[in-house]
């Protein structure tokens, strides 16, 4: 793949605003592939209803054919000429929530290409809040699968450079807007069981759910690691820098001691240590990259730069990196859930 990538950084006051969008819309209408910011996290565009154009997705990207991808409208219009049984939970919900960072799935229709799926009876759909991605969608005038646009695997991309580092030359523009807004994948709800279940945690928390439509529940593998997910997405290995994380759990004083012993001794083995610690503890920590993450008063912010750490530590080429956990707040349970794939579950309990 060595396409010659158009690289534009885009603000939503640039005199240049429409015309951008449209080119960008029109390159998606005709087959091919735009990567532009979303409120979650940056998103790899194609045409929903052209299977070439999803093909070249699977391929830039690196994508297990079985993983299935989201399904974008910017018209709610259009939701029931793709999807079936739109009942009154999932109405109240895409009223409280869309556009926003909460995907539905429902049962699909014929419409809907095999391909988008993974083969499954079910589609994906969401309606992005992000003006550069909404207003895309809108002049494409097509539905738009939007994965997250970085290399399978590796860290989703909160900032245009994220993208670019693994996308050019792989796509035909890349729309830098800047920071996504929330830096988490949207929140993944099924809505075609009896009680709603969340299959990927995400900004709109449970809480904010059941405010709205009462009882939902979390998929099995969220609340024991030994089931099967139902999205098929979530097992795989995800998110991961290249160095093996481990995340530490304990008190504050248990977790920097154990923390600067082992990088003690990882030190003198020749090896180049990484340290996510929140700010107010990093001054304590000894490694040799020790990066914050924000404050844990804070989870949205923590939850903003999550994934460009774990890339930073790409970058500086660390050979093992320590985190501490993150707990109290709802929004947590989001985050953790991306920490703990990126660590391949290697938890340490001091
Ligand atoms: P991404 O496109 O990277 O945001 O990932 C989309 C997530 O939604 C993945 O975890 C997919 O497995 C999941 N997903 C997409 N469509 C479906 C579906 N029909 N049923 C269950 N999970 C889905
Ligand atoms: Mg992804």
């Amino acid at each position: 793949m060595n396409k010659k990538t158009k690289i534009v950084v885009l603000t939503e006051n640039d005199p240049n605003y429409m015309q951008v969008i449209q080119e960008a819309g029109k390159i998606l209408r005709e087959g091919g592939l735009v990567a532009f910011p979303t409120e979650t996290v940056y998103g790899i565009g194609a045409n929903a209803l052209d299977e070439e154009a999803i093909k070249k997705i699977y391929l830039a990207k690196g994508r297990p054919s079985d993983n299935p991808l989201i399904m974008h409208i910017s018209d709610l219009n259009t939701l029931d000429k793709y999807v079936n049984d739109i009942n009154e939970k999932s109405k109240q919900l895409i009223a409280q929530f869309w556009p926003g960072p909460l995907t539905l799935i429902f049962h699909k229709k014929n419409s809907v290409p095999d391909i988008i799926t993974g083969g499954l009876e079910t589609v994906a759909v969401r309606m992005p809040k992000h003006p550069i991605a909404y207003d895309i969608i809108r002049s494409a005038g097509v539905p738009i699968a939007a994965p997250s646009a970085n290399i399978s695997g590796k860290p989703s991309p909160t900032r245009g450079r994220h993208v670019i580092e693994d996308l050019d030359g792989r796509v035909d523009m890349i729309i830098d807007g800047g920071k996504a807004t929330h830096g988490l994948e949207s929140t993944v709800l099924d809505m075609t069981g009896t009680i709603p279940s969340i299959l990927r945690p995400g900004s709109v928390t449970r809480s904010m759910i059941e405010s709205v439509i009462g009882e939902v529940s979390y998929d099995n593998h969220l609340e024991d690691v030994t089931q099967v997910p139902k999205s098929p997405g979530m097992k795989y290995k995800h998110y991961a820098p290249k160095a093996p994380i481990k995340i530490v759990v304990g008190s504050d004083d248990r977790v920097t001691d154990y923390i600067n012993s082992q990088s003690t001794i990882n030190q003198s083995q020749g090896l180049k240590v990484g340290i996510i610690s929140p700010i107010h503890r990093v001054d304590f920590m000894q490694g040799d990259v020790v990066l914050s993450i924000g404050s844990i008063d804070r989870p949205e912010e923590i939850a903003s730069n999550l994934f460009k750490i774990l890339r930073k530590f790409d970058e500086v080429n660390v050979d093992i990196i320590y985190s501490v956990d993150f707990q109290g707040e709802e929004l947590n349970i989001a985050i953790m859930n991306r920490l703990i794939k990126a660590a391949g579950h290697e938890i340490i309990t001091v």
